[in-house]
């Protein structure tokens, strides 16, 4: 039996159609309503016939619906909780899927009514790529989902969005926002800076770029390209509001880069051999919890 009757995405992008594509194939919600900021993406998403109601304005989908969580850039949650505020159903559960927490809390809590429900929520899932043709109902297959609700939160609707969550395959996680973002800030938020980096770094050696960096990108450059080529626009917005989280793991990571540097300047193999060797026990502990495969080159064949 569907959980609810209508469930609103607003944008529709990787993680909106991932969601459409899910909740259709497992009959979470009897109807599906979609959004996006663009004629062109909603008629995309109208042709992948991912929703049952398409509107291009957000507040025209929510009069009516259970659950309406908004897929769009962390930057933008509150004006558009704004622009659908007046609209939402008493009783209703808001929540997003923003990878930071503090802010967007911060941006939408003060456009929310009373009366209707607000639980922030990150599917810790995802690829480089954006937009509705790339979405795929498992996406969030055994991966986890942190829920970060305020305190005050009424528990019937966590469970109700928890139970969301695991019906699209997810494990659940419930979190402190400040928390969530110190977490994401050191697995996910400077692994992608650096890969920036790299990618970047590589880039300005121009005599190389054209020949040797592709030509030998096996050697590991092209694992960080991978990251490096994620939406522009998300990972901006994800660094302006998570800054503080970011900064500080930034500055360890630079005092951990810099004993590295001075252990190759000093031919300090010891120190070298150390840090490898626990570092490569991160990865079978990562295997071990089932959130990476145990084959060889990311199972590439090549
Ligand atoms: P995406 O594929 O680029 O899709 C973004 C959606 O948001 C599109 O429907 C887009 O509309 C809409 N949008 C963009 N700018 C907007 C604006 N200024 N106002 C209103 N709507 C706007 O993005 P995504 O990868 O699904 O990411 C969406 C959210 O999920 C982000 O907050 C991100 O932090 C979070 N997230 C992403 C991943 C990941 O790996 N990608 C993982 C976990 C969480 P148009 O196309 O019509 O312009």
């Amino acid at each position: 039996m569907a959980q609810f009757d209508k469930i609103a995405l607003i944008g529709i992008g990787l993680i909106g159609s991932s969601i459409a594509r899910v909740v259709r194939e497992r009959s979470i919600a009897k109807t599906i309503a979609i959004s996006s900021r663009s004629e062109e993406t909603l008629d995309a998403a109208r042709k992948l016939d991912l929703g049952d109601e398409y509107n291009i304005d957000p507040a025209e989908i929510v009069a009516d619906a259970d659950l309406v969580i908004l897929c769009v850039p962390v930057g933008v949650v509150g004006q558009v909780t704004e622009a659908i505020a007046d609209k939402l159903k008493p009783g209703a559960i808001i929540s997003e899927v923003g990878s930071v927490k503090v802010s967007v809390i911060k941006q939408m809590r003060p456009h929310i009514p009373d009366g209707v429900h607000f639980i922030p929520a990150h599917p810790v899932a995802g690829t480089e790529k954006s937009g509705p043709q790339h979405g795929f109902s498992t996406l969030f297959d055994n991966r986890w989902c942190i829920l970060t609700p305020e305190p005050d939160t009424d528990p019937a609707a966590v469970q109700m969005l928890t139970k969301f969550w695991q019906a699209c395959g997810s494990n659940i996680e419930i979190m402190d926002a400040a928390h969530h973002d110190k977490v994401l800030a050191i697995t996910s938020h400077l692994p992608q800076l650096i890969a920036y980096n790299i990618v970047g770094t590589a880039d300005d050696l121009e005599a190389v770029t054209n020949s040797e960096v592709i030509k030998y990108s096996a050697g590991g450059f092209r694992d960080s390209t991978r990251l490096a080529a994620s939406d522009p626009t998300m990972w901006r917005d994800v660094c302006l509001h998570n800054k503080d989280a970011i900064l500080e793991m930034l500055a360890r990571f630079s005092e951990d880069l810099s004993a590295m540097q001075r252990a190759v300047r000093w031919a300090d193999g010891d120190a070298l051999f150390e840090m490898f060797t626990r570092t490569r026990k991160i990865r079978r502990k990562i295997i071990d919890a089932g959130q990476e495969i145990d084959v060889p080159n990311f199972g590439r064949d090549d």
